[in-house]
């Protein structure tokens, strides 16, 4: 079993951290991959540099051997588009004889509302099971392109994930983290600090760099 976690970890917080634990903690075999993107087209560019992302994750995955960063999208020059990368990941578990592997694409309620903007989304599946986390502020939807094709495609039970290859979407309630990238950004921007909603490391770093307009001298 493998589970991804894509992003642009702009910086990486609690909220995804806790999301990839959450997941260990139900599925302690599985392997639990960030993998941050280069240039999503549905987003306005990043405000810390590719390498300062990976740097972060980095960071705060290094003492975590269960925890590791998928960097392909950032090794790229055109956009990432999830479908293709995804499409890449089963080609290399069928050279290596993994066919089978029950992959699992992990998104927040918000990002699973507006899949039917992604790139070639009705594709993602069939590479691909996905697994929705509740998230504050949003939720699954009841109505629409999206919410047909989570009852087309819907888990009947978390337990029965690791059984399937692609092809399922669940939902998996946690405790809900209301942390997010930009929520940590606008405190910033606002003069205040955004400690204890991200590592202190991770804190550290941002200010050495002078990340999100932290004042160096910090
Ligand atoms: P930004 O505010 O810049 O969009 P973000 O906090 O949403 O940043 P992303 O890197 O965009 O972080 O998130 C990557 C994935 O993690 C998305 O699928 C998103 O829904 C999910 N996610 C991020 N934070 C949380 C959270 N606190 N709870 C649940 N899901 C989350
Ligand atoms: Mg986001």
């Amino acid at each position: 079993m493998h589970i991804i976690l894509g992003g642009t970890f702009d910086p990486v917080h609690f909220g995804h951290l806790r999301m990839t634990q959450e997941m260990l903690n139900r599925f302690p075999r599985a392997k639990v991959s960030l993998m941050p993107a280069a240039y999503p087209p549905h987003r306005p560019e990043p405000g810390a540099s590719a390498q300062q992302r990976i740097e972060m994750l980095e960071l705060v995955l290094g003492k975590y051997p269960q925890l590791t960063i998928d960097s392909r999208e950032l090794n790229r020059t055109e956009p990432s588009y999830s479908v293709v990368t995804l499409r890449e990941i089963r080609q290399e578990l069928k050279d290596a004889g993994k066919a089978d592997t029950c992959l699992v694409f992990l998104m927040g309620t918000d990002a699973f509302a507006k899949l039917n903007q992604w790139y070639q989304w009705q594709e993602l599946i069939n590479l691909t099971n996905i697994l929705v986390v509740g998230r504050p502020s949003s939720e699954l939807p009841r109505e629409g392109e999206v919410a047909d094709f989570y009852q087309k495609h819907a888990l009947n039970s978390l337990e029965q994930l690791p059984h399937y290859s692609h092809g399922r979407v669940g939902f998996c309630q946690m405790p809900q983290l209301d942390i997010s990238s930009t929520y940590i950004r606008e405190q910033i921007n606002q003069g205040f600090s955004p400690r204890f909603l991200l590592p202190d490391g991770i804190l550290d770093y941002m200010n050495q760099y002078g990340l999100y307009g932290l004042n160096r001298k910090n």
